[in-house]
């Protein structure tokens, strides 16, 4: 039994047209698979706007939630008039739009009166424009003639209960999804899954992280055993460089999972950076694919792509960072600091994006989001206190305004010298790296530079590395 999975993206959804080939697509891939599980996001930029309302909210003001529903209303309700010709389905449809839209109204007009917005309740309000696309996608789908069916992903996947970034609960997980889905797949029914929500194990709504329903379609894979995942998006596969950044950006034909794990963990928005790894084990085949050209190949991302070519693929950024120093002569040869350095980070649930730690011992590095920089550095000043005072630790201290420039491709573990092509484009262009570190997988190497030259440094790697490689 041929089983895929296919997930459709914001833009792939975020219109009537778009709607109306997310639908056709699907409708052509039900004859070739046995199988077929579909996974959708909200409208693009919705989400956005969910969080907006939630926030504005919370800090007092009763009217921009109430301009959100009006917009989200009008926005949803003329997808529906567009694309139902049936009086009786457009009317069921907009009755759930308003109900779905109804249940934000309400839960914001609580933000309001509270005065506040938990994680918790960011969760009930963000789930919701998921909800409405995948009722509206599957009665499209059943208009065409195509046995199809809405599913809540709280009904199929468990997770733990750190909302806005919850972990599902593969244990539980694998038993519901099959559970729920197997008969409809197996009648020859159409799921169409909400993307990036799941449900703690007493039942209340979680989210996945933004721009989890990668990683939804990648959990269902899995408890599935498909034999592919197709990710739908607006682009026409995974490119060498961000398209918005680097016009003369290519689709990458094919990847290696770590590859694309480093791409997107380093800032390619592209796919959700946990996607890869409930899949990775099966060694399920993932492509991502153009919903408005669905006719170019994509990019296929698969364990091991032969045969491995020396090259660097792509170049990534992330922005909105800092470079948090420990330093002290004191420091040198005496165990335990850098350990206790990240616990005291750990203690705030902060992750570190990158470390790097001079030879000498006498200073750690490390980058984190720039919105956390406080907090941390008084958590270190905390722990280290008696060799602060001692003054084995000089200082703690942020660098701000910094980015991580990623460079990725399998070459950087086979072919010698590549490293001194990076070095060199980033030279001519007389641009200071501030710190440097080599992925584990070593198919990636990350450099700290300034925000300024984040630009001109991507440009450079493309064109002299990746280009010309
Ligand atoms: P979706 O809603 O389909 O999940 P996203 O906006 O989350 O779409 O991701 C697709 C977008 O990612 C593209 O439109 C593009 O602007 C951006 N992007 C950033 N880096 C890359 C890259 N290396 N390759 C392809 N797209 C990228
Ligand atoms: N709609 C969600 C978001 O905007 C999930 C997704 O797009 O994958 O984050
Ligand atoms: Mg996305």
């Amino acid at each position: 039994m041929a089983t895929l999975v296919m997930k459709f993206g914001g833009t792939s959804v975020g219109n009537a047209d778009a709607l109306g080939k997310a639908a056709n697509i699907v409708l052509e891939q039900a004859h070739a698979w046995d199988r077929l599980a579909v996974v959708v996001s909200a409208m693009s930029g919705v989400t956005d706007a969910l969080i907006q309302g939630a926030r504005t909210a919370a800090s007092g003001d009763g009217q921009t939630y109430q301009a959100i529903f009006s917009e989200l209303q009008a926005r949803h309700q003329h997808a529906v008039n567009e694309l139902f010709s049936s009086e009786g389905d457009r009317s069921d449809l907009l009755v759930t739009v308003d109900q779905i839209l109804g249940e934000f109204a309400t839960l914001c007009h609580s933000v309001y009166v509270l005065g506040e917005v938990t994680p918790r309740a960011m969760d009930a309000i963000t789930s919701i424009g998921e909800r409405i696309i995948a009722r509206i996608l599957a009665s499209l789908l059943h208009q065409s003639g195509k046995g199809c069916r809405a599913v809540d992903a709280t009904e199929l996947i468990v997770t733990d209960a750190k909302f806005q970034n919850a972990a599902p609960r593969m244990d539980i997980t694998r038993k519901r999804v099959p559970d729920r889905l197997l008969p409809m797949l197996n009648d020859g029914v159409i799921p169409v899954v909400t993307g990036f929500i799941g449900v703690t194990e007493e039942g209340v709504t979680t989210t996945l992280g933004r721009g989890g329903s990668d990683y939804t379609a990648a959990i269902l894979s899995d408890c599935l055993d498909a034999d592919e995942v197709w990710i739908w998006t607006d682009v026409d596969g995974v490119m060498t460089a961000d398209p918005n950044l680097v016009p003369d950006a290519r689709v990458i034909p094919v990847l290696s999972y770590s590859e694309v794990s480093e791409m997107a963990y380093f800032g390619a928005k592209v796919l959700h950076p946990k996607t890869i790894r409930p899949i990775i084990e099966r060694g399920t085949p993932l492509w991502v694919k153009n919903t408005f050209h669905p006719a170019s190949p994509g990019t296929r991302i698969v364990l091991d792509p032969q045969p491995v070519d020396g090259k660097i693929k792509a170049v990534t950024a992330i922005r909105g960072l800092s470079m948090v120093t420990v330093e002290g002569r004191g420091m040198l040869g005496v165990p335990g600091i850098a350990a206790r350095t990240f616990s005291a980070v750990a203690s705030q649930g902060v992750s570190v994006l990158m470390i790097s730690q001079a030879s000498s011992e006498q200073s750690i590095c490390f980058v984190i989001p720039s919105s956390t920089v406080a907090s941390i550095i008084q958590a270190i000043e905390e722990e280290m206190a008696l060799e602060l005072t001692r003054m084995d630790i000089d200082r703690v201290w942020s660098l701000d305004d910094v980015v991580i420039v990623t460079a990725v491709g399998a070459g950087l573990r086979s072919t010698p010298g590549i490293d001194a092509l990076i070095f060199g484009a980033l030279g001519h262009a007389n641009i200071n790296v501030i710190a440097i570190a080599q992925g584990s997988s070593e198919c990636s190497l990350s450099l700290v530079l300034s925000a300024e030259d984040a630009a001109q440094a991507i440009k450079e790697i493309h064109q002299e590395v990746i280009l010309s490689g």
